[in-house]
């Protein structure tokens, strides 16, 4: 800051316009007093009167105004020093002018006034815009500053994360070795007991034995269960151009079994390439197909694929026309371990649509159900489209 904004900001640059407004307005009355007095005539001294007084005018209603324009009141300094500055080069200019051998300023009462009046006056328009650009310098770094607060916060709780993924990756696997180890161990004994003792047993005890075989096994399938979903995002692959068809094609092969053991009907419009990870969509497949196997009801299995390009993502859909799911709980079956069945009524671990959710999150998308009871579900989720002409050429014919 140099020495003059120093000076006018500690007057408050504001309060110096008003002041300097006020000071021609009153030299421009005292002088029209003391010229009506000396007997001037009324009409140049009305003239005289409004040009200085103008300008007074002009910097009190200006100075006045300047709390609801858009200028910062840290910068009104550098409006009251272009005032200054103008009426300085003015004087100057005057000085110089008159210091001429051969030119002299005549009536300098009138002339000085009218001339740093209006030079005040564009002091105070090249101020007011200056100040202008200032403020809106001075929002700009405070706005980046507050960027560069969020950015490090971001950068803060990403670390978070970070650790907080590797810490559930260490558990992830705990539960592998450390818990599977211990129960891979209960399980082969009691099925040693089973092949040994069984016949030594009444009815009741192998009833309990059988509970004890089920359940260990049950444990160790929601063991696998989770390794897989604390490992989505830790051990996925980078996503790349995925061909989804190539894709379910592979998840229908690892359910062969489960598909020709319910005699289910599986159906798919040709499905577009997607920006992926292959391994986590075939998982995908396979669990929602799985599950519209499972949860079909009495009738045979049918099961629908069909996919909607919506602008940069694709829409798949998995339809079944099995038993439905209760309004309340269509959010609920995305967590993990949430069931909406017994164990005795369906196999499962609970797991499979929380990895769904997961997997397509981990793509940048989203994942839901729409569904009735009795009227079948939907499960539809998006996925990121290839961006690229080999997508346009793939994509499915509109059924
Ligand atoms: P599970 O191993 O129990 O199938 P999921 O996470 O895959 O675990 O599913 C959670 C619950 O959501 C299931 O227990 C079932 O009640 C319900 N569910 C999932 N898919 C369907 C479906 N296609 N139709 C009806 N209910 C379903």
């Amino acid at each position: 800051m140099d020495y003059s904004s120093r000076f006018s900001s500690s007057l408050d640059g504001r309060r110096l316009v008003l002041i300097l407004g006020s000071l021609y307005i009153l030299i421009a009355i005292g002088r029209a007093a003391v010229h009506a007095m000396s007997g001037t005539p009324l009409i140049p001294i009305f003239v005289i009167t409004i040009f200085i007084g103008g300008s007074g005018l002009v910097l009190l209603v200006g100075g006045y105004r300047l709390p609801v324009t858009e200028v910062h009141p840290r910068f009104y300094s550098t409006i009251a020093k272009w005032c200054f500055v103008g009426i300085g080069t003015m004087f100057v200019f005057l000085t110089l002018y008159h210091v001429q051998p051969d030119t002299s300023i005549v009536e300098p009462n009138r002339l000085v006034p009218i001339l740093t009046g209006f030079s005040a006056v564009a002091g105070f328009g090249i101020g007011t815009n200056a100040a202008k650009a200032k403020t809106n310098a001075f929002e700009l770094e405070r706005q980046n500053r507050k960027l560069k607060q969020i950015q490090d916060q971001l950068e803060e709780s990403n670390k978070r994360l970070e650790k907080s993924n590797k810490r559930l990756e260490q558990f992830a696997y705990a539960a592998s070795h450390d818990l599977q180890e211990p129960l891979r161990m209960v399980s082969s004994y009691l099925q040693l007991i089973e092949r040994r003792y069984s016949d030594e047993f009444d009815e009741d005890g192998r009833e309990f034995l059988e509970y004890a075989i089920s359940g260990s096994e049950r444990m160790s399938s929601m063991i696998e269960g989770l390794l897989k979903y604390s490992r989505v995002d830790t051990r996925g692959k980078p996503l790349e151009p995925v061909d989804l068809d190539t894709v379910l094609s592979e998840s229908l092969q690892d359910l062969e079994l489960q598909i020709e053991e319910s005699n289910a009907t599986i159906e798919a419009v040709a499905l577009p390439r997607v920006k992926g990870d292959a391994n986590q969509l075939h998982q995908l497949f396979q669990n929602l197909i799985s599950n519209g196997i499972e949860y079909s009801g009495n009738e045979p299995p049918q099961i629908d694929i069909s996919a909607e390009r919506n602008g940069e993502e694709w829409i798949i859909s998995v339809h079944d026309r099995g038993i439905g799911i209760d309004s309340d709980a269509q959010d609920q079956i995305f967590e993990v371990f949430q069931r909406l069945h017994s164990h005795e009524e369906h196999v499962g671990s609970g797991i499979g649509l929380a990895l769904c959710r997961r997997i397509v999150e981990r793509h940048g998308g989203k994942i839901w159900v729409e569904s009735e009871p009795g009227e079948g579900s939907t499960f539809v989720f998006t996925l990121p489209a290839v961006t690229n002409r080999k997508a346009t050429r793939n994509s499915p014919p509109s059924a």
